[in-house]
Formats: structure tokens, C-alpha cells, sequence
């Protein structure tokens, strides 16, 4: 099943459209506003269905709040440090809106803006493409940018993200969503006994603001290491909560499954795959209780977690990180899956 409606207003007097995909068990809804992925639903083991991940129920709040729940950011998601970066030579300074550094492109990301949208079906799975042109100077980025990104929801119950962008010049780009998932529903709680496995062996450490400091760090032996699975709780104090990347065990440009996420509680099971470099693994730690989101249920610290798949944060001020640049001559071409099951 696929449907459009209108769903609000921007403060401009553009509609804000809502498309629901929803086949076999499962059922998504995506705004144009941001992209946002509004609602995600799925079963549990015992086949009762709740929404799985964390949101608002007016559009406009999404403007107004620095939770990013579930946008598509870009065009740089995550940190630069202190906005700027260089491209053949030419410095560019974009929006600093954390502290003296710039988080998730400042006043320009995709997460703020009201896309196209065009839902379709195919092979029997709904889906809806998204699309929004980012000018040259946007943000501080050169090149004229054309995005899309699809949303499909497949019987089997997987939501596939694709993600695809040109330029007219040499920019950054590295696009991702901003979900944060609790598997026990998005109304249940904090998430730290939600069991982790993740296929990532190496993560990069970070100073106080959350900058990477350059090294690339092996997670043996460190609270970071999820190889093997553990609750998400098990180590978080040592750390003051996760709100860092973890670079993927393998990244060959193929679909890597990366994460296999378990509620002991609900049963429900989420597998993530990507054809990007890394994660951020953000545990929902600036939620505080104050954030009141649908249903009117305030969300508390660690009250969802956030798999954002991307390139290395900061990574223009690392030579030794993997390059997000993008030519005017290349696609930039990503897809993560994330595969819903029980247990
Ligand atoms: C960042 C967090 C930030 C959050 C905003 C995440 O991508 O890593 O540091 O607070 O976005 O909700």
C-alpha cells in the first residue's frame, strides 16, 4: 500500500507531504520535511506491532529541535572541525553551530529542508524517491548539488536506504540518516539492554568536543569493542555514553552487514548493512526527558540509538581517513539496509 497526503505547512506556505509505505507486516511513513523517517513499524515475537523509532508528531517540531530525529542529513552529516575545510587548495568556511565547530551542516543540512517526493512501487515493495538541489555556496560548500535518496520497504522486512548525489565542482558529501531506534517501541525507555554486535573493529577517538583526534584506534580491549555481542549498557559509563564512529570491518563499496541489534524484551531483531566506511553509534545521550515526542511521551537519556552510517567525521582534515570528496564527473552512490526480524 502507497499513499501521499498533505500533512502540514512550512512557515513559507509550502505543503509538507507524508508518503506511508506499508507491506506484509511492516509499515513506514516519510515526510518531506527533512526526509524524515516518521514512523517504522514492526512486529514483535508475538506479532503485536509497534513503532520503532523515535520522532515527533508535527514536522515543525523537527525545525525547532537539535535531536535530527530521523532526517536525512547532509551535506556533511556530523562534525567539521571548526567549519572548514580546503578543496585543491581553497579554504571554505561553513556554519559553526556546535560550539566552535559545525555539526550535521549547520542551517543548510537536508534534515532541515522540504524535499520533492515520489512514491512508486516496485516488484511489490512501496517505496518513495526523494529529491532536493543544494546550490553552489550552500552552507559554505561549493557545487551545485542534485540528491536523491529512496526510501523502499520490502515484505521481507527490510527498509533500504539509497542515496545518490552529482555536482557540478568538487564537494564534500556524505549523507545519512538520523534515526534513532528502540526496539521495545519508541514509548519503552532507554535501550541499554538491547544486545549490540558490531562487526567493526577499529574506532576513532575523539577530543573533549567530539573531534576525532586523527588515530585510528583498535576496539580490542576497549568499551568499544562490540565484536562480540553485549548489552549496550554494559560499558557506556566507562565512556560517558556512545557518540562515536566505528570504522567497518570490511568497506568495499558492496553491502557490508556491519550490525545485529536484539531486544531481549520484544524479541525483535534489527540487522544493518551499509556500503559506507563507518558508523556513528550515538546512544541518544543528549536526550534528557525534556523532549516530548509522539504521543506526547518524553523520550529519556538512551532512550533510542542511532546507527548513522557515513564517512569518517571530519575526515577533509585527515588525509589518513577515507575521502568523501566528490568530483563533478562521479555519482556518489550509497545504500543501507536495515532488516527487521524476531527472535
Ligand atoms: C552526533 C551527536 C549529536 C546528535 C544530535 C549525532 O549524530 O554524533 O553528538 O548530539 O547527532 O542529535
Amino acid at each position: 500500500m502507497l499513499k501521499k497526503q498533505v500533512f502540514g505547512t512550512t512557515k513559507e506556505g509550502e505543503n509538507i507531504y507524508l508518503v506511508s509505505l506499508a507491506c506484509g507486516a511492516y509499515s513506514a511513513e516519510i515526510l518531506s520535511l527533512g526526509g524524515v523517517l516518521k514512523s517504522l513499524k514492526v512486529p514483535d515475537r508475538y506479532g503485536s506491532v509497534r513503532d520503532v523509532v523515535l520522532g515527533f508528531d508535527n514536522p515543525l517540531d523537527n525545525l525547532t529541535s537539535t535531536t535530527y530525529f530521523g532526517q536525512i542529513v547532509g551535506r556533511f552529516a556530523n562534525r567539521i572541525a571548526k567549519g572548514r575545510f580546503s578543496i585543491d587548495g581553497v579554504e571554505y568556511q561553513m556554519e559553526t553551530n556546535d560550539g566552535e565547530n559545525s555539526l550535521h551542516s549547520g542551517k543548510s543540512n537536508f534534515g532541515w529542508k522540504n524535499w520533492h517526493m515520489e512514491p512508486f512501487e516496485w516488484s511489490g515493495s512501496p517505496g518513495v524517491v526523494l529529491s532536493l538541489y543544494s546550490p553552489d555556496g550552500d552552507g559554505g560548500m561549493p557545487g551545485s548539488v542534485n540528491c536523491t535518496v529512496t526510501y523502499l520497504l520490502r515484505p521481507s522486512g527490510e527498509l533500504v536506504i539509497e542515496y545518490e548525489a552529482t555536482t557540478t565542482q568538487k564537494t564534500l558529501m556524505n549523507l545519512t540518516n538520523h534515526s534513532y531506534f528502540n526496539l521495545g517501541g519508541a514509548a519503552s525507555g532507554s535501550v541499554l539492554k538491547h544486545e549490540v554486535l558490531l562487526n567493526c573493529d577499529r574506532y576513532l577517538p575523539v577530543d573533549e568536543h567530539l573531534i576525532p583526534t586523527g588515530e585510528v584506534r583498535d576496539v580490542e580491549g576497549t568499551p568499544f569493542d562490540f565484536t562480540t555481542k553485549k548489552p549496550l549498557g554494559r560499558d557506556i559509563e566507562e565512556v560517558g555514553g556512545y557518540d562515536h564512529c566505528f570504522v567497518l570491518a570490511k568497506h568495499n563499496s558492496q553491502l557490508f552487514e556491519f550490525a545485529q541489534v536484539y531486544d531481549p524484551t520484544s524479541g525483535r531483531t534489527m540487522r544493518i548493512s551499509t556500503s559506507l566506511p563507518a558508523v556513528q553509534m550515538y546512544t541518544g545521550n543528549f536526550l534528557d526527558g525534556k523532549t516530548i515526542g509522539k504521543a506526547g511521551v518524553a523520550y529519556p537519556q538512551h532512550g533510542g540509538v542511532c546507527f548513522e552510517t557515513q564517512y569518517y567525521p571530519d575526515s577533509p582534515n585527515h588525509p589518513n581517513f577515507p575521502s568523501c570528496l566528490l568530483k563533478s564527473t562521479s555519482v556518489y552512490k550509497h545504500t543501507t539496509k536495515f532488516s527487521f526480524g524476531v527472535k
